[in-house]
């Protein structure tokens, strides 16, 4: 077949027409849809049921309807509510306190938060197995009150709440009584996204030590620590940013280098290498301060308490209910039956 030149041309006019037209069609569907992941979306907002769990929590507030953007720290009305279960709370004992100090916890606030409360230990017990399940660690680490010792189980504590892959960790002694509302109020004012680390200050006064992690120990370094007897919290965040001093055993080395005990070296770790500030609260009590000077209005706002001396003058809290001094002598029943009063055991006089 014959094709002219100007045939030639105008298929080829037409043809590119055709071709224009049907990629016109086909851009919106070659074009890749937003992106939805670039912004943190809202989550969907929690089950009633969750809420009624956790009454005491910021849960209750209503959650403002949210249009896409970054999500911006607003204060405690956060969107996305904190749950107990979101809290990895490490209790450190050892075997001698299973029965006199332990007992008395599984009695009273473990009771109410058994899914996220691990008990980091140093020997076999059978009874406590059978009351706490799979939340009991024997760390294996020696039961003697030493700085390795005592390193040993942090280290441990810190790789299994790596694990667990909840939001926030919390480090308590066998004689802490955590108060969960509070705990969940306080934590929930933060993001376990952002650097946080929160507790009391031990001394009034950062502590001085001699480098020996990043120089060879002739300069010394000033930091502030949360002192381990009346707790302390790590976002998941700045948690994750410690792991080259503290996973896997290198907390052991990093105690070792600085020889401090463990909560020295949390503070050390996160202070001194990683530059973040401790959050001062005084929210968090330990047996070291004086516990009768709280005010007893104050006293269920606490984030923890302690008790301590009981051989000579009792340093417990001054919290006056349902039991004796006798039958309760570090307060922490008392305590508990003012928080949960529809627990079997308690007297029904402290009944809201
Ligand atoms: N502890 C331990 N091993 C020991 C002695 C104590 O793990 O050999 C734990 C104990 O269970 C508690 C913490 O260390 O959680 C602090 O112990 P304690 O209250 O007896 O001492 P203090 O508060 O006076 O330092
Ligand atoms: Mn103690």
């Amino acid at each position: 077949m014959h094709l002219s030149p100007v045939g030639i041309s105008r298929r080829c006019f037409l043809g590119s027409l055709a071709l224009c037209a049907l990629l016109l069609l086909l851009i919106p569907t070659l074009q890749t849809p937003p992106r939805q992941g670039s912004f943190p979306q809202p989550r969907p907002q929690p089950r009633d049921e969750h809420r009624a769990q956790n009454a005491s929590s910021n849960a209750k507030d209503p959650i403002p309807s949210q249009t896409q953007g970054p999500r911006i720290f607003t204060g405690s009305r956060s969107r996305d509510p904190l749950e107990l279960r979101d809290i990895f709370i490490a209790v450190k004992t050892t075997r001698k306190y299973h029965k006199s100090r332990l007992q008395l916890l599984f009695q009273t606030w473990v009771s109410e938060a058994k899914e996220q409360t691990f008990i980091f230990t140093d020997g076999e017990d059978p009874e406590l197995k059978k009351k706490a399940g799979g939340n009991i660690i024997n760390t294996n680490c020696s039961a003697a009150h030493t700085r390795q010792a005592l390193c040993c189980k942090m280290s441990v504590e810190y790789d299994k709440f790596i694990e667990s892959q909840k939001k926030w960790f919390c480090h308590m002694d066998d004689d802490n009584y955590v108060i969960l509302p509070s705990l969940l109020r306080l934590l929930s004012s933060f993001s376990h996204t952002q650097d946080v680390y929160l507790g009391r200050p031990s001394l009034d006064h950062p502590i001085h030590a001699a480098e020996r992690v990043k120089s060879d120990g002739l300069t010394s370094v000033k930091f502030w620590f949360a002192t381990g007897g009346a707790g302390f919290c790590i976002s998941r965040g700045l948690a994750l940013k410690m792991s080259p001093w503290a996973s896997l055993g290198n907390f052991i080395t990093t105690a070792e280098k600085i020889r401090l005990p463990d909560d020295c070296t949390v503070g050390y770790i996160i202070e001194a290498l990683l530059e973040v500030p401790l959050t001062h609260t005084l929210l968090f009590h330990s047996h070291l301060e004086n516990l009768q000077r709280l005010r007893t209005d104050s006293i269920l706002k606490q984030v923890t308490l302690s008790y301590g001396g009981f051989e000579n003058r009792r340093n417990v809290v001054s919290i006056a209910g349902g039991f004796s001094l006798a039958e309760d002598p570090s307060r922490f029943k008392t305590v508990h039956c003012f928080l949960y009063p529809e627990t079997r055991w308690c007297p029904h006089k402290v009944r809201h």
